[in-house]
Formats: structure tokens, C-alpha cells, sequence
């Protein structure tokens, strides 16, 4: 007897409809599951066949055949043990077949029956809404989140049994608990006020914003990068609802989505140790998920003390920054995780961290400062448009921010200059509504709209040839100008605002 039921497998942040087949033929008792699947899928027949036992359901004394189709795709994850095991018991004459119709469901089991968590719930449930499933069940655990897809019947449950009743016909689903405000994946961002000095730091942090140009701040040990770095999420504009969902649905993938609840409506900060390793900050492993760099999507990724980083884990970001998409090649499969992201990255000015300062004396060399700076990849170097150099905040401007005098004027707010930003982004995406930002302007974008006038092109000129610079340092350079321009308001880009590009511009040839 042959019986179906209808789940979803992850590819990248989305899912495919598959269907599992059951089928029980003469011969010795076995279950053998085919349809590319790997290792913990195949672990699922020994996990499927206890739980039904200590459910109270019968194993058929025959030769059971699972086939996940399309048997051209891998399947990875436990997420197949309920829709086998419930196939199992309608082969077996167990369950009705109709019962199973239009349903979609998914989980890992237990050994006693109990329903695990699985990841990718989001995205399985987006899966069953667009394919018109009736209903989906998924592990209670997984429920909060599956609903957040309006249009599709949710019936959470928590083992076996209780998922047979969620599939008869008097079943009423529990009512949507109302959602408490859960925790976001980032602390709230610090504030602008709460930042002392740095004048150009903080203007470097506005021209990131607008632009979604990537920054480098460089400075001693105490001088407030980190501050500086946790304070952009709160510049950027607020997320819409399509992006909410789909990083939702990248926290959903990578499995993080329990601790944090429903929802993601705050832009991510991510800040990974140095010693973190590739599939750390990239992503991938034998059951794939997103690492770092995606879960910083549409959100800010830290990387502090960057040259301790490891130089070929710097490399492997290149591409990913420049396309908005990370690509993974697993065994027979590519896999894609979006990552538009607001890269900060940070780091001292020598080994010993105080090279330049007026205080404190560098104990380094020239030759290893050299080193120093050698070990931080060139070509990621050139692909961060803005770079600055700080310097501790003296302490006659640190003593402002702690006096109660009426006299004291604080520091401008985050809601002040978020004012100028948006602006500033309204301004872009009427000039070139396609790129989002001008950091993604390509050289015919920058000459089609950019709007230099011949002045600045002069001068622009002038630079490129007393620096040497490549031709995407130089296409850098005009698209920093073009963010500069569009935050003073102006439709041209005058010389100043080469000229204050370039002071963003200090490492890279
Ligand atoms: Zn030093």
C-alpha cells in the first residue's frame, strides 16, 4: 500500500515543496529511505521507528521504501521524521489517507514521540502558503513563527500523538497567543548623544549611513570605536516589512530564531570574535546555515581588531560585499544567503596601539608597523570606502559630558542626524531608484546621474594622478562625494566634496 505526505526542504534561505512516499512491499522487515538523502535524514528510520512504538502504533511487518521527491535535490535535517512517520501510519492502515490531504507538515522526533524544534520553520511555512497547503504542522516550539504567515492554518503540536489529533476532523487549532515583545537580535543602538568629540568619526558614520558605504575606524585602544560602531544600526532607516521577514527567515535557518521569539524588527549588529573560522563568519557546514556575515543582513557586521582576523577569511569576504550575496557550494548544491551589509571594521594603529598619539609613545618599529599593516587584506581594504583615523577624546571634552551645568551642550542626538539621512537616501533613490544606495552605483551610474560638475572632475583629476590611485579607489572616491553632496542637499557635486572624500581615504592606493 502506498501512502504520501507533503513537507518542504531547505535550499539557501528558502524552501521546496517535497513529498514523501511510503510504500510497503513484500519481504523482510526494513525501511530503507531513498532520494539523496544524507546522513541525519537517514538516522530518521531508526528515530521514526521508536517513536511510533512508544506512541502506540503498530510497525508494518514488511519492507517499507521512503522516497523524498524530487530525488534530485538534497535533503538534509531531521525536519522528515513527522512527515515519514505520519506517511508510515497511513500505509499501515493506521491513519485515513484523506486525513493527510493538503496538509503539510514537519519535525524531528524523539525517541518518545516528543516533536523537536527544527530550523527553517519560516521558511517551510512560506513554502506550504505559496503551494496552498490547507494547513502546516510544525513542533510547538516552531509555532510563533510559522504564524507570522498570514493566510495558512498553523497547528502547532508537540509529539506524535498529538499531531494524529491535529489531523482529525474536529481538531480546532489553539488560539494565536498574543506575542509578547520579544528580545531582537541586537542590544538598542547606542545613541549619537552618548558619544563625546569625534567630529569626524561621527561624520564618517552619516556618510556610511547614507550612502551604505563600509567604514574602517583606526585608533587607539579607549578611543570609542566600538561606541561609534554600535551606534550605526540606529542610523539606518527602518526596516520594511518584507526585509523584517526575511531576516526573520535567516535567523529562522540558522536556528537562532528560538532564544529571540517572533518577529525580527530591529537591524542586526554582529560582531564575531577574531579567532572566529570561515564557516563561523560565512556559513556553510554538513547541514548548511547561515553564518555571521547573513545574519548580519540588511544590518551592521563589526569586525573588531581587524587585523587579528585570519587573512584568508578576510578574502573569502570580498566577493560576498560586493554582490550582496553570499554563494556556498555544498555537495551538489549551490546555495545562496543574502548579505547587504554596513560592514565596520576596526583596528589599532600599530601592534602596540599607540602609534600617532600625542601621549603615549609607540614601542613599534617601522618594520613591524609595515608588517602590521600588511596583514590586513589590500583588496578588502580597497573595498571600504571610508577610512578613519581617531584619536582619544582629551579629557576637556570627556569632563563636558559628565557636567550638570545648563551650560553643557550634548552631543547631537541619533534621531537629529537619522533627519539628514533619510533626506539623503530620499535624494538617491529618485536620482537612481534601482541601486538602493550610491555605494552600489557602477561607473556608468556614477557618469549618468552623478552630476560633477567640470570643476570637480578637475580636481578629481588632479587627485587620481599625485596619489596613484586604481580606477575603483577612483570610482570609490566619487561615489563617497556623490553621498557627501546628497547629505548637504546639494544635486551637484562641487570640488569640497572630492576634497572631503578624501579625507576618508587614507590607507589604500
Ligand atoms: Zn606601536
Amino acid at each position: 500500500m502506498l501512502a504520501r505526505s507533503s513537507t518542504a526542504a531547505l535550499a539557501g534561505i528558502e524552501a521546496y515543496p517535497v513529498q514523501v512516499e511510503v510504500d510497503l512491499a513484500p519481504g523482510l522487515p526494513a525501511l530503507v529511505i531513498v532520494g539523496l538523502a544524507d546522513a541525519a535524514v537517514q538516522e530518521s528510520r531508526e528515530r521514526v521507528r521508536s517513536a511510533l512504538r512508544n506512541s502506540g502504533l503498530r510497525l508494518p511487518l514488511s519492507r517499507v521504501i521512503v522516497s523524498l521527491a524530487p530525488a534530485d535535490r538534497r535533503k538534509q535535517g531531521p525536519s522528515f521524521d513527522l512527515p515519514i512517520a505520519l506517511a508510515l501510519a497511513c500505509a499501515s492502515g493506521q491513519l485515513e489517507p484523506a486525513r493527510l490531504e493538503g496538509i503539510w507538515c514537519c519535525g524531528e522526533l524523539g525517541l518518545d514521540g516528543q516533536l523537536r524544534p527544527i530550523r527553517g520553520a519560516l521558511s517551510i511555512a512560506l513554502a506550504a502558503q505559496r503551494a496552498g497547503a490547507r494547513a502546516l504542522l510544525v513542533p510547538q516550539a516552531n509555532g510563533p513563527e510559522a504564524r507570522l504567515i498570514s493566510g495558512l492554518e498553523v497547528r502547532p503540536v508537540s509529539s506524535l500523538c498529538e499531531a494524529l489529533e491535529a489531523l482529525q476532523p474536529d481538531y480546532t487549532p489553539s488560539p494565536l497567543q498574543p506575542s509578547s515583545d520579544t528580545p531582537q537580535p541586537t542590544p538598542i543602538p547606542v545613541d549619537l548623544q552618548e558619544i563625546q568629540g569625534q567630529a569626524h568619526g561621527r561624520r564618517a558614520l552619516e556618510i556610511a549611513a547614507a550612502g551604505g558605504h563600509h567604514l574602517l575606524l583606526v585608533g587607539p585602544p579607549g578611543c570609542g570605536k566600538t561606541l561609534l560602531a554600535q551606534s550605526l544600526a540606529g542610523l539606518l532607516p527602518p526596516l520594511s516589512p518584507p526585509e523584517q521577514l526575511e531576516i526573520t527567515q535567516l535567523y529562522s535557518v540558522a536556528g537562532e530564531l528560538e532564544q529571540l521569539g517572533g518577529l525580527i524588527r530591529t537591524r542586526p549588529f554582529r560582531s564575531p570574535h577574531h579567532s572566529c573560522s570561515s564557516a563561523a563568519l560565512l556559513g556553510g557546514g554538513s547541514c548548511p546555515r547561515p553564518g555571521e556575515l547573513a545574519l548580519a543582513h540588511r544590518g551592521v557586521l563589526f569586525l573588531d581588531e581587524l587585523g587579528e582576523f585570519r587573512r584568508d577569511v578576510l578574502n573569502q569576504l570580498r566577493q560576498p560585499l560586493e554582490q550582496g550575496t553570499l554563494r556556498l557550494s555544498r555537495a551538489k548544491q549551490q546555495l545562496h544567503y543574502p548579505c547587504c551589509i554596513s560592514l565596520v571594521a576596526a583596528t589599532n594603529p600599530c601592534p602596540c596601539g599607540w602609534y600617532g598619539d600625542p601621549e603615549h609613545d609607540c614601542s613599534c618599529t617601522t618594520s613591524e608597523r609595515q608588517r602590521y599593516w600588511g596583514r590586513l587584506s589590500g583588496p578588502l581594504l580597497d573595498r571600504i570606502d571610508l577610512q578613519v583615523v581617531m584619536q582619544r577624546v582629551p579629557a576637556q571634552v570627556l569632563r563636558q559630558g559628565y557636567s550638570a551645568s545648563s551650560a553643557r551642550r550634548p552631543p547631537e542626538s541619533t534621531a537629529c542626524a537619522s533627519q539628514r539621512i533619510q533626506q539623503a537616501r530620499l535624494r538617491m533613490k529618485q536620482r537612481n531608484p534601482g541601486a538602493g544606495s550610491n555605494h552600489r552605483l557602477s561607473a556608468r551610474d556614477l557618469r549618468d546621474t552623478g552630476a560633477f560638475s567640470q570643476d570637480t572632475l578637475a580636481l578629481w583629476e588632479q587627485v587620481m594622478a599625485a596619489r596613484a590611485l586604481s580606477a575603483r579607489s577612483g570610482q570609490r572616491l566619487l561615489s563617497v562625494a556623490r553621498t557627501i553632496a546628497d547629505l548637504n542637499g546639494d544635486d551637484q557635486v562641487g570640488p569640497q566634496a572630492v576634497a572631503e572624500a578624501l579625507t576618508y581615504r587614507s590607507f589604500t592606493a
